[in-house]
């Protein structure tokens, strides 16, 4: 008897799980606050003249030299006096002059790529916030586009999903129908040439709009919404990249069919890569589906597997990594994402490995992190471009 008043009283209310709500609000934001302190907005790295000549591809001397010139921009003294910065703005201006040869060609559309898989924590938002940041680094101009409900993506562009995000922000009124393009959900954000379209949990309520807006009308296609939805800006970014939910959800659909490409990233454990055969089976179940039902006719430019998170003291990763690419062969990448520390702390601060002008901890850690996604960076960059040479191939 005793026993049983205990675990009563000892219950759980809804009551309490909405106050513990609140307290977990309150502590993202005063974590928030005092990171972006003093002011409420993230600020991007700036980039010494190595770094600047490192993206440039030129040598120092090239940039001194330059300087001289005057025609580009000149960047600033620190407040020491020791170095010259510049701003990323400024940065990206260089690297669109000594990069011109590899940005989008004339007539070519945005190459759209969505970040996917199935499972959650296999770094999808990461991969989807340092291909946002790494090909603005390249001179690209990305508009990313925040498709989970859960706004990760959001969060690390330092904005708080709950709070600061309306829905008119986010890809909602194009799920209501309200809107016919995702235009007007544009900000711009503290990274010079990048774009978003925020998320919040708002969106949640898209999976129930998306099945009764076809129920109402038989030639809704509810799948193809956000497709349609950036058609109308595709001319205007060089890039745009979707970060999806963890599961096969209508607005991970909407994602799929949208995407010229997939980036799936994959860390070789046995439970993600059992999960990943879940995710193709059921991805192209339902995209033969929709083929053979609806008439469409869907093509993927490119799709890479990205093996992440990569534990090099794990000894079973070994066999994984073999089963990876017996299974998925040339769509594996070149490159892995090794597990790191770098990536975990800076997340603790809301970012990423791009994030950091100055890392606190070991050079050795930092270089090792930031080359491998530099690579991945370069690579999906050759495959962009490969997508722009064809599209002007076929007339598009
Ligand atoms: P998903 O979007 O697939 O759920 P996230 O990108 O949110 O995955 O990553 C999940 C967690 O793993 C985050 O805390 C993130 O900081 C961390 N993480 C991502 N990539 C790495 C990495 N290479 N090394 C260590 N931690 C990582
Ligand atoms: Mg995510």
């Amino acid at each position: 008897m005793i026993i049983q008043k205990m675990t009563s009283s000892q219950k759980i209310q809804i009551s309490d799980i909405v106050e513990q709500a609140e307290r977990a609000a309150q502590m993202v934001s005063q974590i928030r606050l005092r990171l972006l302190a003093p002011d409420t907005i993230k600020k991007p790295p700036d980039f010494s003249l190595t770094q600047l000549a490192s993206l440039c591809g030129i040598d120092k001397g090239q940039v001194s030299y330059r300087i001289g010139k005057g025609d580009l921009p000149t960047g600033n003294m620190n407040d020491k006096g020791s170095r010259r910065e510049f701003s990323l703005q400024e940065a990206r201006t260089w690297v669109q002059h000594y990069r011109a040869a590899n940005l989008r060609p004339k007539g070519a559309r945005a190459v759209t790529i969505a970040v996917g898989n199935f499972k959650g924590g296999v770094s999808k938002t990461t991969t989807a916030m340092v291909l946002a940041q790494g090909l603005s680094l390249r001179g690209h101009k990305v508009l990313a586009i925040d498709a989970d409900p859960q706004g990760s993506l959001t969060t690390l562009f330092g904005i708080m999903p709950d709070t600061e995000v309306t829905e008119d922000q986010t890809i909602a009124p194009l799920v209501y129908g309200e809107t016919t393009t995702i235009r007007s959900s544009i900000q711009s954000t503290y990274w010079s040439g990048v774009d978003l379209v925020a998320a919040s949990s708002s969106l949640f309520s898209a999976e129930f709009v998306l099945p009764s807006r076809q129920l109402k009308d038989s030639s809704f296609q509810f799948w193809n919404v956000l497709n349609l939805g950036i058609e109308d800006v595709r001319d205007d970014y060089d890039i745009i990249i979707i970060d999806t939910p963890p599961s096969l959800s209508y607005v991970t659909i909407n994602a799929f069919m949208a995407a010229d490409a997939l980036i799936v990233p994959l860390p070789p454990n046995a439970l993600d890569f059992a999960s990943s055969a879940q995710f193709w089976r059921l991805f192209s179940d339902l995209a033969s589906n929709l083929v053979e039902n609806a008439g469409i006719t869907k093509t993927f430019d490119f799709i890479h597997v990205l093996l992440a998170r990569v534990d090099s003291a794990d000894v079973a990763s070994d066999v994984v990594r073999s089963w990876i690419i017996a299974t998925y062969g040339e769509k594996v990448l070149p490159v892995e994402i090794p597990k790191t520390a770098v990536t975990s702390s800076s997340s603790a601060e809301f970012g990423t490995v791009y994030d950091i002008s100055r890392y606190d901890g070991s050079m050795k850690t930092y270089s090792r992190a930031r080359d491998a996604y530099d690579r991945v960076n370069d690579l999906v960059e050759v495959s962009i471009r490969n997508s722009w040479t064809s599209q002007l191939g076929e007339g598009v």
